[in-house]
């Protein structure tokens, strides 16, 4: 649209698109609207828009994804929960650890997250594990406990989703679900989290290529989420010094494309504590808009994922360090 468009003619170019059996996606920016229209099959004559009131061009997006390009937002998404923000100014952490496991273990390291000055808080209630027999999650009640962990500290709740009934129990607890690796290409649970109210951090799948990961969120936003944050969390090699190979270079190549905000889990990406901090600088040296980091008060105690932890001290000298590098580089 025009810079000078007004509300009503985005409104009959949004009404334009419904009466064609279309959608339309409209997308406010710093000076203009931009309209995205998905469900078309072939390709739709761009001339039944380009006359009507206040529109300033109609460009075909010829990339496979449309909604979460730069093509249509040529400014950065910020994803805001509250006042907390992931994609803004300022540094977005996300930490907390595996899986919530007792009230005591999360309220030990929420303390700790709240007083580094870090806004997010993760934990995990259902777990996707690779083993049936391992520690899965404790389901409801530890969304119970994050919601008190909410309330205590003020800092938002991100968790994991598995599937459909997750999201809408999710939904009543935390502030934004996680889609994990696993469920990167689930596509009925993209669909969904598409329909939720919640922002989504969609993890990068484990084999999945930039074009795999950004199609799946291109998926939730065609559902009419746009609230996405992407995450790099690494992916099998060949490397057996590491339990994934943290892709740095994939928040370069996103930024290129894609207006949403990206972050790097160093924990997942590495899969050994020693590894997170150094990966963790490397991460925002590269520009990721936050980091997901996992933290345990007692990690040779963790149910899972406990060879990655960083403890409480750790943790506190990784956000000095990555915060110092946010400042040089910001
Ligand atoms: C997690 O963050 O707890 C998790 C299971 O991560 P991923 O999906 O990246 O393996
Ligand atoms: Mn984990």
């Amino acid at each position: 649209m025009t810079a000078n468009a007004t509300e009503r003619e985005v409104a009959e170019v949004v009404r334009a698109i419904t009466e064609l059996g279309f959608r339309a996606h409209p997308m406010p920016g710093a000076t203009r609207t931009a309209i995205g229209i998905t469900g078309n099959k072939g390709e739709i004559d761009a001339t039944r828009f380009e006359n009507l009131p206040g529109v300033a061009e109609a460009i075909r997006v010829s990339k496979p994804y449309k909604l979460i390009t730069l093509d249509l937002r040529p400014e950065k998404t910020v994803v805001r929960v509250c006042d907390a923000a992931i994609g803004g100014t300022e540094l977005a952490i996300i930490a907390g650890p595996c899986a919530i496991e007792s009230r005591e273990q999360a309220f030990a390291v929420a303390e700790r997250v709240q007083r580094s000055g870090a806004r997010f808080f993760r934990g995990g209630a259902f777990k996707p594990r690779s083993s049936p027999y391992a520690f899965a999650g404790l389901g409801e009640d530890a969304l119970k406990i994050l919601a008190e962990v909410r309330e205590a500290y003020g800092l938002k709740i991100v968790t994991e989703a598995l599937d459909e009934a997750g999201i809408e129990t999710i939904e009543s607890y935390a502030d934004v679900i996680q889609i994990g690796a696993r469920s990167m290409q689930n596509f009925t649970l993209l669909r969904c989290a598409g329909r939720s109210r919640l922002p989504i951090l969609l993890k990068r799948g484990l084999a999945a290529t930039l074009e795999e990961w950004l199609l799946a969120a291109e998926y939730i936003m065609a559902e009419g989420n746009y609230q996405i944050v992407l995450c790099e969390r690494g992916m099998r090699t060949f490397a057996q010094h590491t339990r994934s190979t943290l892709d740095l270079a994939a928040i370069p190549a996103v930024r290129r494309i894609s207006h949403l905000p990206i972050i790097v889990d160093a924990s997942h990406g590495t899969g050994k504590s020693y590894m997170v901090r150094p990966l963790a600088r490397a991460g925002v040296a590269v520009g990721a808009d936050g980091l997901m980091i996992e933290v345990h008060d007692h990690p040779e105690l963790a149910r899972s994922d406990g060879a990655q932890a960083l403890t409480l001290d750790e943790y506190d000298e990784m956000i000095k360090e990555v915060r110092a590098i946010h400042a040089v580089i910001a």
